[in-house]
């Protein structure tokens, strides 16, 4: 297909579905809907001498393996779901990640599979990305640690198929895959699906916002006819309740109210910087924050600048997107855990589902394209019950983008000025009395350094004859190093930027004129529309377009912009700094063959 760049950038909306919160009730009655406040999952972790998960029957192999994780109390969608899925039941739930949706499914799977002797696979659970893919597969690998001889694979792309098939030969109980993959082994005939009783669809809207549609009905049309369907999605709109009246069949209906519970312990700010002082910014922001930290950035591009420019400044940086090989991925994840990262950039797909308790605050560097994709960043902290920080990025273009996710996240984003170098000096200063105390109390503690450290007082005071004061200063000095101490860089940007920012912002609140012009503007800065020559005639839909970009590009479908399908041909807006490789592909792009 020829391809051609178009000049005419043109306003963007994006023509994809949203709706997404309109509530079940088309599905349903309301006596059968079940609404759940979502509460912190610490609570669910309960007294050590009772076990919440009791009353659900679960073998003791399974009871065992919940004890190692600490699981007391089943998660309110938990309570909810067990029992429905227990009775075989199919099942439509709205429900975020950190719900404990993964067990919530995966528990009563694992229970009905527990004298399960046969070769094939009986369960299979469809992800959109191969993160969530392997970390849903780990979840069914350790609720089922205890329980002999089950077996979940995992099957995803950007990664041999070698194993996956010798994995798929061997007895398989549960398989949890990404949909491209899954229909790979189907055709090839390696994943024998004829034993499959139950398909669980995770995260279906985000499968959808990357165009899986069709893979997804291709995929449930294999399966045999008979079986329980289970579909999990955080948000609702029109298409995934299409899919649920289309193939579940009586379902039991789970509404987790979790949104506002799961932000509230996360506190949302936002700076106002312009382009070009972005990174200056963000350095300042780490440092009185750095431990603990995911920026999320537009591009894969970007990650891997922003890494370095970090790790030049004594960060310890690691990145995750789309190019980076999944066992590098799950290395980088680990060593994040254990700390010896404390800051990673991450693109919005290669990020989706990461559960690291230690992220204390969540930096949007590039402005998220829509609430969800707000919703899931911020989500990376504040986990487990802890508390969070979230700091957004916001440009003169993109203050009305601001209000808008305001508006629909129904949450005032607080603002905050960007730390000038009195803030950063104080801050510096405020962390070497912390350390030098802290070591302090440290000392006392390891009796060989204690005797160690008499030994070089006692030498200093005898050899140079050194008071306790001078000492002090001695060793407070070398903590300090060479490096002069206080930042003393040019900050009038700083202050100049706060109010021009502030009176633009007074100035415009009654313009609307004005902020259609930015919105123009803001497009024609971050996007560049690429003409393709197929269109209406052709039969073509979004979602054809979308996947076939996703499909042969490493163009995540959150990154397209605006896409308008014409008679013959169709425009796309697609990000600005695409890489040479992925505009050659785009060159080769097949829609609908
Ligand atoms: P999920 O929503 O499935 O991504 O789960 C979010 C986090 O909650 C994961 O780290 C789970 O290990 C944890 N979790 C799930 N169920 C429970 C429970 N009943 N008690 C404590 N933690 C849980």
């Amino acid at each position: 297909m020829a391809l051609k760049k178009d000049s005419n950038a043109l306003d963007n909306k994006q023509e994809k579905s949203q709706n997404e919160d309109t509530p079940l009730l088309e599905l349903t009655n309301l006596e059968k809907k079940k609404e759940i406040e979502s509460q912190p999952l610490e609570l669910s972790k309960g007294n050590d001498n009772e076990n919440g998960f009791l009353e659900f029957g679960f073998n003791q192999s399974i009871l065992n393996s919940l004890r190692n994780k600490g699981y007391k109390n089943p998660t309110p969608i938990q309570k909810a779901a067990i029992p429905e899925l227990m009775l075989g039941r199919d099942l439509l739930g709205q429900a975020q990640t950190g719900t404990g949706k993964t067990a919530a499914f995966a528990l009563p799977l694992i229970e009905k599979l527990s004298d399960n002797n046969e070769l094939n696979a009986k369960v299979l659970v469809m992800t959109p990305t191969r993160e969530l893919a392997t970390q849903v597969a780990e979840s069914f690998k350790s609720y089922s640690s205890e329980s002999s001889n089950f077996k979940t694979v995992a099957i995803y792309g950007g990664t041999d198929y070698r194993n996956q098939i010798s994995a798929l030969k061997r007895k398989v109980d549960v398989v949890v895959g990404t949909p491209g993959r899954i229909m790979d082994h189907i055709r090839q005939g390696t994943f024998k699906i004829k034993d499959i009783n139950c398909l669980v669809l995770d995260e279906a809207d985000e499968m959808l916002n990357m165009g899986f549609l069709e893979d997804i009905e291709w995929i449930i049309d294999q399966l045999p006819e008979n079986k329980q369907m289970v579909l999990f999605s955080a948000t609702m709109p029109s298409e995934i309740r299409n899919i649920a009246k289309k193939y579940l069949n009586d379902p039991a209906e789970i509404l987790i109210k979790s949104v506002k519970k799961e932000t509230q312990l996360i506190s949302q700010k936002f700076l106002y910087v312009q382009r070009h002082h972005k990174l200056d910014a963000l350095k300042r922001i780490l440092e009185i924050n750095n431990e603990g930290v995911i920026i999320f950035v537009r591009t894969k591009l970007l990650t891997n600048s922003i890494a370095e420019a970090l790790e030049n400044s004594g960060h310890t940086v690691a990145v995750l997107n789309g190019d980076i090989p999944q066992n590098q991925r799950e290395n980088t994840v680990d060593r994040l855990k254990k700390g010896f990262i404390n800051i990673l950039v991450a693109t919005d797909v290669a990020a989706r589902g990461l559960d690291v308790e230690r992220i204390k605050l969540v930096v949007n560097y590039d402005f998220p394209f829509d609430k969800e994709t707000y919703t899931h960043r911020i989500g990376r902290t504040g986990r487990a019950g802890r508390s969070g920080e979230a700091i957004l990025f916001v440009n003169q273009r993109e203050k009305h983008f601001l209000r808008n996710l305001e508006n629909s996240t129904r949450t005032k984003i607080e603002e905050i000025n960007i730390p000038s170098n009195k803030i950063i000096n104080e801050k510096r200063m405020e962390k070497l009395i912390e350390n030098v105390s802290e070591s302090s109390l440290a000392k006392d503690e390891n009796e060989e350094n204690k005797a160690l450290i008499v030994d070089v007082l006692d030498s200093l005071k005898e050899k140079y004859s050194m008071d306790d004061s001078n000492i002090a200063m001695a060793a407070i000095n070398l903590v300090i190093g060479n490096k002069s101490f206080f930042v003393d860089e040019d900050d009038s940007w700083i202050h100049k930027q706060n109010n021009t920012d502030r009176n633009r912002s007074n100035r415009n609140s009654n313009n609307r004129m004005r902020n259609s012009n930015r919105r123009n503007n803001y497009q024609n800065d971050s996007f560049e529309t690429y003409k393709f020559n197929f269109g209406k005639f052709d039969g073509i839909r979004v979602a054809n377009i979308i996947s076939s970009i996703c499909n042969s590009t490493n163009i995540n479908g959150r990154s397209i912009g605006k896409i308008q399908i014409f008679n013959d041909y169709s425009l796309v807006d697609l990000p600005r700094d695409l890489h040479k490789e992925t505009k050659n592909k785009l060159k080769k792009i097949k829609v609908r063959n």
